[in-house]
């Protein structure tokens, strides 16, 4: 029998931990699986209200019309969407 390893828990991808950090572990994942959260519930907020479709630079990335598309003189350019992130935008696509 080997002494002192009786406070270690083996892990799926690795060496056995310690108890005391396998508490460390827990609570780092608790507050991990807390940020996690709160970004999934921002995501699905804004979701509602603005096309997924509308990138960062607020350009169209859609393959498919829609009247909120406002195309640039630049060929090649992704258009600007002109849709209000206030309004359902989904009634402007021509799908
Ligand atoms: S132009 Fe239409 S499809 Fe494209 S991002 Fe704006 S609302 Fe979405």
């Amino acid at each position: 029998m080997t002494q002192g390893r009786e406070n270690l828990q083996q892990t799926p991808a690795g060496p056995p931990l310690p108890a005391a950090d396998q508490a460390r572990l827990r609570e780092s994942m608790g507050r991990l699986y807390e940020i996690y959260r709160g970004i999934s519930e921002k995501a699905d907020q804004v979701m509602a209200t603005r096309c997924p479709y509308k990138n960062a630079q607020s350009r169209c990335t859609a393959n498919f019309g829609c009247r909120n598309q406002f195309m640039t003189k630049v060929h090649g350019d992704l258009p600007v969407c002109a849709g209000s992130d206030k309004l359902d935008y989904r009634s402007a696509w021509d799908v």
